[in-house]
């Protein structure tokens, strides 16, 4: 199966704003793959139907061959999320934020802990543990939701502007970041950008998204080379 298959997603608002007019996508395990596109081109709500946060319209969405309407209680734990906004309690401490993320995925205790305290160091938030959320800058916010979303170790792991607003110097290390488990844990990842430069940089496979319509998917060898 798939990481992703999407087909005949469709999404349109109460407002009846039409945001994806029946968008195909299909992305193979352990890619890496980019969703470009300008603002408002229907990326975070293609993101959001795939994590069960928007309501689709039409289509069929599955992860690893598992229907996300029917079955989204077993598609989750083959899916890490990090949405564009910091969802998490600004005022719950770092280390217990992922921790609680572990108890929702019912990983056990000691287990959770390792995992988290991993995750932390590789993230560069080990010295923050103890704080609460709320005192973290913006790029160690974006490191946290990274940390909440792997602690059960998803196949897929799904992105929606990870480097939005985040230095460049810090955008780097996380683009080494994000390489590094896609080549070394095999994860699957599928990240939402504005930005060429950034799926230049990370993604094998891009699909281009204007006004709710897919408009090219293709390698990014082959949409570099018609540049
Ligand atoms: P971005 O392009 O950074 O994703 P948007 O402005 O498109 O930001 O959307 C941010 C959020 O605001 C969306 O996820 C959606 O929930 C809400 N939103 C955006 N546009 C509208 C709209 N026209 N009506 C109602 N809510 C909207
Ligand atoms: P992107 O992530 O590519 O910036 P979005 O998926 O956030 O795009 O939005 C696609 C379009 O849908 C935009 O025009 C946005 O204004 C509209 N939109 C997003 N959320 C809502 C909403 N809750 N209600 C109405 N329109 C929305």
């Amino acid at each position: 199966h798939a990481a992703l298959s999407i087909r005949g997603l469709t999404k349109v608002y109460d407002n009846s704003f039409h945001a994806l007019k029946g968008i195909d996508l299909e992305v193979p395990q352990g890619d890496f793959f980019a969703l470009l596109g300008p603002n408002g081109a229907g990326k975070s709500t293609t993101l959001g139907v795939v994590s069960s946060l928007v309501r689709k319209t039409a289509g069929e969405v599955s992860i690893y061959g598992i229907d996300v309407d029917r079955d989204f209680a077993r598609a989750r734990y083959y899916l890490g999320v990090v949405p564009q906004e910091f969802n998490f309690n600004q005022f719950e401490k770092v280390e217990d934020i992922v921790l609680t993320q572990a108890g929702y995925y019912g990983i056990p205790r000691r287990q959770a802990e390792e995992r988290a305290h991993q995750l932390l160091e590789d993230l560069g938030l080990w010295d923050k543990r103890h704080d609460a959320a709320r005192m973290l800058s913006g790029g160690m916010k974006r490191r946290l939701m990274i940390a909440r979303a792997l602690i059960h170790r998803p196949k897929l792991l799904i992105l929606d502007e990870p480097t939005a607003g985040v230095d460049i110097e810090l955008r780097r290390s996380m683009w080494e970041y994000m390489k590094r488990i896609n080549e070394q844990e095999g994860t699957t990842i599928i990240l939402t950008t504005h930005y060429l430069e950034e799926a230049e940089s990370l993604c094998r496979n891009i699909a281009i998204i204007n006004h709710g319509e897919i408009v090219h998917n293709t390698s990014m060898r082959e949409l570099l080379g018609q540049l």
